[in-house]
């Protein structure tokens, strides 16, 4: 195995911190500026001190405190051993550029000061290890009003790791770019930082690879291999939903990287207070940090992302297609970008360019564009929207309250999630402070009769509806 994967340099510099904060300024000084890191072996580290007494000194007050806190750390069970060196050494080594052999093991830390050399042979490596996928960046990323602020929160991510938006959560429906630009974060960083070891994974590779480690006896392996990043990128976590042991090893990752300050991005689906059987403790880590959505993107974008992905596959197309495609492929960039794919392999086939009437045919039959038209409206939406409406705050829509002023607006949030998303009366009712299907079901068949009696309530939901229609596109 290399030696990046068994250097313990940023245990050794967290458990000296933790060190630290227990001891009195002056005694810490004392003995832990006298002692360095020189490197580490399988489970083993080596720390140097200027002399004898020193040594003696620090094994005989600290020797079980350094390995029980780096033993914490890394979930192994180290060895700690020491030599001695001259004075000029340790502070050769303590200096913040170290030796060279010295930046060499110092390589992963997030707060590196000179850049280490990193061979392209390394730096390949580390592109594979990264599990990146190289087609993404933020040059091929279209950004519109639903998405600027996801977009610039991710490239400033990139442009400095760890340091401010740490945690970060880019949530939104499916098709809308979090995995584009999860990607680009991290390809930017192993372009421009490429000392900083990046891992990108799916929450289901994570989930696959911890229950491979439980069944190989690995999970130390496991461990190591994600508590060792200085990046963390991990995608689609709605796919932790109810999987409770995986969830708990997160955990612990999550707190282990935080508490060094590596960078966390994570992407879900939806906001993290629409997930279900996810644990407090783990959405509470998810919601620290920032949390930034992506939204479907306007007409104006959509024509902006045709236009880009057609220059970009080096075909043409008539703007009347574009425009018609534009118009009626409102959902989310995947589905416009299969829509492209579809009239361009055509086109492609027989050699001709398309005309205006094929291609509305091509597109009529494209499947289920209209029955995925709702899925990206959350409830927190709609109840958001109708409660802005109504006044009352979202808290006291999903409450328990009976009040007469917060009965209609929940009635009416239920109604609408079951009129025009795609979720079951089930699933309405658990978002509703768990509420029961049957109370859905009658609040629907409550506020329908209302609206067939009351023209002027029955506006009142329509423009609702309307409003909650928009904020979709
Ligand atoms: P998600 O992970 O949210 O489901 P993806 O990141 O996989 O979505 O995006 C789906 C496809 O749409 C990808 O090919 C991606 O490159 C493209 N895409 C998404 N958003 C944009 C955008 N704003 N500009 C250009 N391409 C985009
Ligand atoms: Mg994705």
């Amino acid at each position: 195995m290399s030696d990046m994967h068994t250097t313990y340099y940023e245990f050794w510099q967290e458990t000296a911190s933790r060190i630290k904060d227990t001891l009195p300024e002056q005694e810490y000084n004392t003995w832990f500026n006298r002692i360095a890191y020189l490197k580490s072996e399988d489970k083993k580290v080596l720390l140097a001190g200027a002399s004898q007494f020193i040594l003696d000194t620090v094994i005989a007050r600290y020797r079980d405190l350094i390995v029980n806190t780096l033993s914490e750390l890394t979930g192994e069970d180290i060895n700690v051993e020491f030599v001695v060196v001259s004075r000029s050494e340790i502070e050769q080594i303590n200096k913040p550029e170290g030796t060279a052999k010295d930046k060499e093991e110092k390589a992963e830390p997030v707060q590196v000061q000179a850049k280490p050399k990193i061979s392209s042979e390394k730096t390949l490596r580390m592109k594979e290890e990264s599990n990146l996928n190289p087609s993404y960046d933020f040059g091929t990323f279209v950004i519109g009003d639903n998405s600027a602020f996801a977009y610039n929160a991710s490239l400033a991510i990139a442009k400095n790791p760890g340091v401010s938006y740490n945690p970060c959560l880019i949530y939104g429906g499916v098709g809308l770019g979090k995995t584009h630009l999860l990607n680009s974060i991290g390809n930017y960083i192993i372009n421009n930082t490429p000392e900083l070891k990046v891992m990108y994974v799916t929450a289901e590779m994570f989930t696959n690879e911890f229950i491979e480690s439980i069944g190989s006896q690995r999970t130390q392996h496991f461990k190591n291999k994600f508590r060792k990043v200085d990046v963390l990128l991990i995608d689609d976590i709605h796919f932790l939903q109810g999987k409770d042991s995986t969830q708990e090893e997160l955990f612990h990752t999550f707190n282990n990287l935080y508490e060094s300050k590596k960078q966390m991005v994570f992407t879900c689906d939806r906001p993290i207070s629409e997930l279900k059987n996810i644990t407090d403790r783990l959405s509470s880590r998810f919601e620290r940090g920032l949390n930034v959505d992506l939204q479907p993107p306007n007409y104006e974008t959509r024509m902006a992302i045709l236009k880009k992905k057609l220059v970009e596959r080096g075909s043409s197309m008539s703007e009347e297609i574009l425009n018609y495609i534009a118009t009626n492929v409102c959902t989310n960039v995947r589905d416009l970008e299969s829509s492209l794919t579809k009239l361009i392999a055509y086109s492609e086939l027989l050699s001709q360019e398309i005309s205006f009437d094929k291609a509305k045919e091509l597109l009529g039959i494209l499947p289920s564009l209209a029955a995925n038209a709702n899925q990206t409206l959350s409830i927190d939406t709609i109840i958001k929207v109708v409660g802005e409406y109504f006044n009352v705050s979202s808290f006291e829509i999903k409450g328990k309250k009976k009040n007469k002023s917060l009965i209609q607006p929940r009635q009416i949030s239920m109604y609408l999630a079951r009129d025009i998303t795609e979720y079951s009366t089930t699933e309405i009712g658990t978002e509703f402070g768990g509420r029961d299907h049957t109370t859905v079901m009658h609040a629907y068949d409550r506020i329908e009769s209302l609206m067939k009696g009351d023209e002027a309530f029955a506006n009142t939901i329509l423009k609702l509806k309307r409003d909650l229609i928009n904020v979709k596109k």
